[in-house]
């Protein structure tokens, strides 16, 4: 019984001096140089979910299409619990409350208020605001709509496209699942309302009127209402594994079922594979970048092994989608080094967003520093700032990201300046491609 309560206290004590001195730790593994660098770079953000400005926040549901807050519980990672140690900086940072988590009832009351107060105070302003503690200029605002003061030219527009795969009746794939069931009926109101865009109260009968007065024209809008990518989160509805049907086994499946009626799986498999080579070859087209949530997801029956961005390389290796830019978000953990290697495919990049939130910059720093030594025009920055919970809001989540992203590029950038791969000029003009100017080309921002 002693050997064994040895055995616990020891990794606490190992934990506790790893974790309670892990700032200065850090701190030591980056060269104070290249740290400065990074922590002046005002980057582009590829990915996040910011909430309407003050007073419509209180009511915003339009952050995500399919938001995960009514999902059944699942096993949170730490970075998510209430008692998230980074939590307690974010708060003291952002607005000044100095309790740390996790909070009880009372300290809840007290964040909300400390919160309450300055967003009252910058009211328009406060998402612009959130951007400017966190080190960014430019955040791309994947929202089912934009509004007030989550607007050009501080926040581009991100809207969401799988809606449109999913034509017939799904209620046979919404049986897979609890957490499908509510994703499909949200999916199915984003649908109506594009159709409703569209000045249509239902489905065209014949696929190639579906094509163009639906898919092809909400693609137009969403690119003149100043969208910059398609984001596609059609990893939480099915696998990656996209065959390449010809335009006549759409057609016909799209005839058969459009009417009614539950369609057969492989059928309706089939018409969705065909419409998503559709949609993406349009996004070139359109010079929009197709995105893609590529991570083990939220919720429990989320599938990690159907989110194999392997899954996807028929698809990047299909001439008549060369002109389509894909970014596969979050950097496709766990599959990080799968996710590099298709880095080769001249039209596929990655982003590290959610992955900056939720493992740690050391962790983070050894698949980062592969990936710039590989392929460093391919590799872009994110937070995926989202309202999460009470505790963690969507600036408490970006500002964190922001931190650690930084801190990660840092280890990385350092430990190939002390293996003599790159000279530290060089590393701080990575940090500028990674944080900044890899997004800035593939966006043709200004
Ligand atoms: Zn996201």
């Amino acid at each position: 019984m002693n050997g064994m309560n040895a055995m616990r206290i020891w990794p606490w004590i190992a934990f506790s001096v790893l974790f309670y001195g892990a700032g200065s730790c850090l701190a030591q593994q980056i060269d104070p140089e290249i740290a400065r660098q990074i922590a002046a770079i005002q980057a582009i953000d590829n990915h996040a979910h910011p909430v309407l400005a003050p007073p419509l926040d209180a009511s915003d549901r339009e952050f995500d299409a399919l938001p995960v807050d009514s999902l059944e519980a699942e096993t949170d990672a730490i970075a998510v619990r209430p008692d998230f140690p980074l939590l307690g900086e974010a708060w003291r940072v952002l607005y000044g409350f100095n309790s740390p988590p996790p909070l009880d009832e009372q300290g809840m009351r007290q964040l909300n208020e400390a919160r309450r107060q300055l967003a009252t105070q910058k009211g328009e302003g406060f998402p612009a605001w959130v951007l400017d503690q966190s080190g960014i200029a430019t955040m791309l605002a994947n929202r089912v709509a934009m509004g007030k003061g989550v607007e050009p030219p501080r926040f581009r527009w991100v809207p969401y496209i799988d809606a449109l795969l999913f034509p017939l009746d799904n209620s046979a794939m919404a049986a897979a699942s609890p957490d499908r069931k509510a994703f499909f009926a949200l999916e199915d109101k984003v649908r109506s309302r594009y159709l409703q865009e569209s000045l249509l109260t239902a489905l065209p009968a014949r696929l190639d009127d579906y094509l163009a007065r639906v898919v092809t024209a909400t693609l137009e809008r969403h690119k003149s209402g100043g969208a910059v990518a398609e984001k596609f989160e059609v990893a939480y509805l099915r696998s990656f594994d996209f065959s390449d049907p010809p335009h006549a086994t759409a057609e016909k499946i799209y005839g058969r079922w459009t009417k009614g009626g539950r369609p057969d799986p492989d059928e309706y498999k089939l018409l969705q594979d065909f419409l998503f080579h559709y949609i993406a070859r349009e996004c070139g087209r359109l010079g929009l970048a197709v995105h893609l949530h590529a991570m083990a997801g939220d919720g429990s029956y989320f599938s990690i092994a159907g989110v194999n961005p392997l899954l996807l390389e028929p698809l990047f290796n299909d001439p008549r989608l060369r002109k389509t830019n894909f970014v596969l978000l979050h950097g496709g953990w766990p599959y990080v080094r799968e996710i590099g290697a298709l880095l080769q495919k001249p039209n596929v990049y990655l982003d590290i967003s959610s992955q900056s939130l939720i493992i740690t910059p050391r962790t983070q720093a050894q698949w980062l520093r592969e990936w710039l030594e590989l392929v460093p025009e391919k590799v872009l920055f994110g937070t995926d700032g989202y309202a999460y919970s009470d505790a963690l809001g969507w600036p408490e989540s970006t500002w964190i990201a922001s931190r650690d992203a930084r801190q990660a590029l840092g280890i990385a950038l350092t430990g190939m300046v002390a293996d003599g791969e790159i000279s530290k000029a060089r590393a701080i003009e990575l940090a500028r491609l990674v944080l900044r100017g890899n997004a800035q080309t593939l966006y043709k921002f200004e």
